[in-house]
């Protein structure tokens, strides 16, 4: 079995259930499953859903579950790598997955570069990422991916996914957490999400340092200069890139 793509199968009936409530709520049009694996969640998805796209890279899985669910026409297995998948091109749907782990922080940045037509995505991802999404400021956990995340969606608690929950266990506990896409993205999201990233370029330093590189030392005069990005809540990150690109401080 190859490990390295994160093939930890989620058997625990409850747990499945759950998160395909959390992403269907009492039906979906479209759905959209990241790595479907043998297809435990993709039981659960069908019944809320009238079409339901499973991404999987793993050639002999997707075959699998091209016979499993033969009878379903429902269900449109694509042999694929979801980070080269253009996740717009069947239209507007939810999103679904137990996430393959290694790639869990470009798929949650995949999903905040979509838009309204993507309201909800529902992933379960090692207990620490969604430690990071869940966090507070000024906590150990918040940072980058928080921040970027909550730009554009809040966050919400699903489940936990003890590593018994999976076979083979994973060394880590995994839990789920619901994205759920605000109606209006900042201006610039782009750029806005760099911004963050130089805030945060070194986490230990302040934000002085940080964006003295970009900006020039006219970040000195700013009130949040002494701070570590870390310290700064969503909005107040907002406040400071406006103030930032319209100089008006
Ligand atoms: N959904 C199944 C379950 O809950 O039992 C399997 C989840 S397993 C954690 C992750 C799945 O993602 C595996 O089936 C793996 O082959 C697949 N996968 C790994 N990398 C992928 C990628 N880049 N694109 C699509 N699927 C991928």
């Amino acid at each position: 079995m190859p490990r390295k793509l994160g093939q930890h199968f989620l058997v625990r009936d409850s747990i499945l259930e759950r998160l395909a409530s959390a992403a269907c709520g009492g039906h979906a049009k479209r759905v959209i499953e990241i790595g479907p694996g043998r297809g435990a969640l993709t039981r659960c998805l069908l019944p809320r859903t009238d079409e339901l796209h499973a991404i999987e890279i793993d050639a002999s899985l997707a075959g699998y579950l091209e016979s499993k669910f033969a009878a379903e026409p429902k269900l449109h297995v694509h042999r694929a790598d979801v980070l080269r998948t253009d996740l717009a091109q069947w239209g507007p749907a939810v999103i679904a997955g137990n996430l393959p782990y290694y790639i869990t922080s470009p798929i949650i940045e995949k999903f905040v570069a979509l838009d309204a037509g993507f309201p909800v995505a529902v992933m379960l991802m090692q207990r620490e990422v969604a430690d990071r999404l869940l966090a507070e400021p000024g906590t150990r956990a918040y940072g980058y991916l928080t921040v970027v995340v909550r730009l554009v969606c809040d966050v919400q608690f699903v489940a936990e996914a003890p590593a018994s929950a999976f076979v083979p266990p994973p060394k880590v506990d995994s839990a789920a957490v619901r994205l759920l896409r605000r109606p209006q993205p900042p201006d610039s999201l782009p750029r806005l999400i760099s911004f963050v990233g130089r805030c945060f370029a070194h986490k230990r330093k302040t934000l002085r340092n940080n964006l003295r590189p970009a900006f020039g030392a006219v970040v000195d005069t700013l009130p949040e200069a002494p701070l570590r990005a870390e310290q700064l809540a969503v909005p107040e990150f907002l406040a400071l890139y406006s103030k930032l690109v319209n100089r008006s401080f």
